[in-house]
């Protein structure tokens, strides 16, 4: 039995609706299921909800609670957040739970860049904004990430160190360098330091884009000890992905130290002792 706070409809870029990934959660015995949609913002971006269906989106929600017993059905979105446009923070008390993430860095679409579209726009943008400088960019990303941590709060820190992704055959960097070191320590700081969920991602490795977790092992070992609380997630956007790779990400944190994720249990966030089958609470 797990639990996924970390899913998307097709209020945004998720091919199922609301009901259909919960009858799918009940199917596979979950306990609790939080639907985490991309959050409205203008101007539209693509993977976003409309804003004006983000009161149907909430409703729906309220709807399949009520209709399917066994499981606990939970409202949320991944808010992006740019400085000054969006953050968790504006849509914080509508919801159960919010998801900070950083998709876009150095300001709105148009000039800002995208950390995990296709690889050959990240390159042109990289060519165009940053001068080819991977790490001006990487840094901006995790300052950003900070940012959002101090300003706006989120429950849950979504993909911490997906810029990576573009990191193909290690061509901008080593996970061992020094700067790459100092941009994750500071940001995990900056989570413990505001009690913010660091999110176990398992959406790179089942899609083949990166073979392991967001954040990296190690990261989530150096989290263990500053005492960051983790939860596992899919990110789905599918109903056939939402526990794809828990196996995996529940061996990662077993080897790094963890015993317990935290899961939201009658609308509260509890810890709960867990195994690589499933949580065992
Ligand atoms: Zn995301
Ligand atoms: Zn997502």
């Amino acid at each position: 039995m797990w639990t996924n706070f970390h899913c998307h409809t097709r209020y945004c870029d998720g091919k199922h609706t609301v009901n259909e990934i919960t009858d799918e959660a009940v199917r596979l015995g979950l306990r609790a299921i939080g639907f985490s949609s991309h959050a409205p913002f203008l101007p539209k971006l693509p993977w976003c909800m409309v804003k004006d269906h983000f009161h149907t989106y909430l409703e729906e929600i309220r709807k399949a609670d009520e209709l399917h017993e066994g499981v606990e059905v939970y409202a949320g979105l991944e808010v992006d957040y740019i400085p000054d446009v969006i953050g968790p923070a504006d849509f914080r008390n509508q919801l159960d739970f919010t998801i900070g993430s950083v998709h876009l860095i150095g300001g709105v679409p148009g000039t800002a860049m995208e950390i995990d579209g296709p690889h050959e726009r990240f390159k042109t943008e990289l060519a165009r904004i940053y001068q080819n400088n991977f790490q001006e960019a990487a840094r901006v990303y995790f300052d950003s990430t900070r940012r959002m941590i101090r300003d706006s709060r989120p429950d849950i820190i979504g993909h911490m160190d997906k810029i990576k992704i573009q990191n193909l055959h290690g061509q901008y960097f080593s996970e061992n360098d020094t700067w790459w070191r100092n941009e994750i320590e500071l940001t995990l700081m900056e989570i413990a330091r505001h009690g913010c969920i660091l999110e176990v991602n398992t959406r790179g490795i089942y899609q083949k884009k990166y073979p392991t977790t967001y954040p990296s092992p190690w990261v989530l070992e150096r989290a263990h000890k500053l005492g960051i609380r983790v939860t596992i997630s899919s990110d789905a956007h599918v109903k056939t992905d939402l526990v794809r790779e828990f196996t995996t990400a529940a061996h990662v944190l077993l080897q790094a130290g963890y015993r317990e994720i935290h899961i939201l249990s009658a609308g509260k966030w509890i810890s709960q002792r867990f195994n690589e089958q499933g949580l065992t609470g």
